[in-house]
């Protein structure tokens, strides 16, 4: 079952001009970054952790923002390396098929691994942004200043409330952003979902717009996603796996 399913995953591949990847959480959860909703997910083990990914819970609790600085120094991004589901997702790009990545992935561990055209979608926990005047700075320069004794530092420019340049629960995607991921989504002949519970909008909805555009939709992840009654083909090895054994198969063919 689970190698035809691989088999049929690697003739979609092979058979698209273009593939685009929508990647989830669940790709990094190999290289040591927890997910969100996955059974070791940080919030199916405290669902209250939920609580803190609010744009409106972060602006008024002056003390969860100060956890979150600590959070964000002890991230395992900080030392995470790229796994082979990144590194295959690699493969795929220099092989020519593929049109883009869209990540809600705020790790960077794709461009860790060497794929060259990223859409963040979430944003990307290696910048620290301005509230106010939207001003950006390096993550780790504001980490310095946490180590250095301010707990919730606040912007050198205009004194305002910063916070990692991700985008929380409240807080409106980037519509630049937005719209290359749609794009991508509209140009594919293939919309590949790697580790992604696709429970959270209008990221999964992008989904909806590959197929209404007439692309077929190819989902791998563990669990039972809302999208996989419109995929063609679902597969449910682990991640560090399925990429490795499908792009490897496809590169066999060429
Ligand atoms: P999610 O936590 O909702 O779902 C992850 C899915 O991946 C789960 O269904 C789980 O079963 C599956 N999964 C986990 N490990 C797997 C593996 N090794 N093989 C196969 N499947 C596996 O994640 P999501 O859909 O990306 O949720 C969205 C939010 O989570 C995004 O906004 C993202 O920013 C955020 N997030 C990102 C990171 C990161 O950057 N690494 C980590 C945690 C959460």
């Amino acid at each position: 079952m689970a190698l035809d399913q691989l088999e049929r995953a690697a003739r979609q591949v092979a058979a698209s001009g273009t593939v685009t990847v929508l990647t989830g959480a669940g790709i990094s959860t190999d290289s040591g970054i927890p997910d969100f909703r996955g059974p070791n997910g940080v919030w199916t083990k405290n669902p209250a952790a939920e609580r803190m990914f609010t744009l409106q819970t972060y602006l008024t609790d002056p003390e969860l923002r100060r956890r979150s600085w600590r959070d964000r120094a002890e991230h395992a991004a900080w030392t995470a390396q790229p796994n082979s589901g990144h590194r295959a997702l690699v493969e795929l790009e220099r092989s020519a098929r593929m049109g883009a990545l869209v990540t809600q992935n705020i790790d960077g561990l794709h461009q860790a691994a060497g794929s060259g055209r990223v859409i963040e979608v979430h944003g990307t926990l290696h910048a620290a942004q301005c509230l106010s005047c939207g001003a950006r700075s390096p993550m780790q320069v504001v980490l310095a200043r946490v180590t250095a004794g301010e707990p919730d530092p606040p912007c050198e420019l205009c004194g305002g409330l910063l916070k990692s340049a991700t985008v929380s629960f409240g807080q409106a995607l980037d519509p630049q952003v937005w719209r290359a991921a749609v794009s991508a989504a509209r140009a594919g002949d293939l919309l590949l979902v790697a580790g992604s519970s696709l429970q959270v909008q209008p990221v999964a909805s992008l989904c909806d717009v590959a197929v209404g555009s007439g692309a077929r939709l190819l989902i791998m992840n563990a669990e039972a996603t809302p999208y996989d009654a419109l995929a063609d083909v679902v597969v449910r090895e682990p991640l560090a796996e399925a990429p490795p054994a499908v792009v490897g198969s496809v590169l066999a063919r060429d």
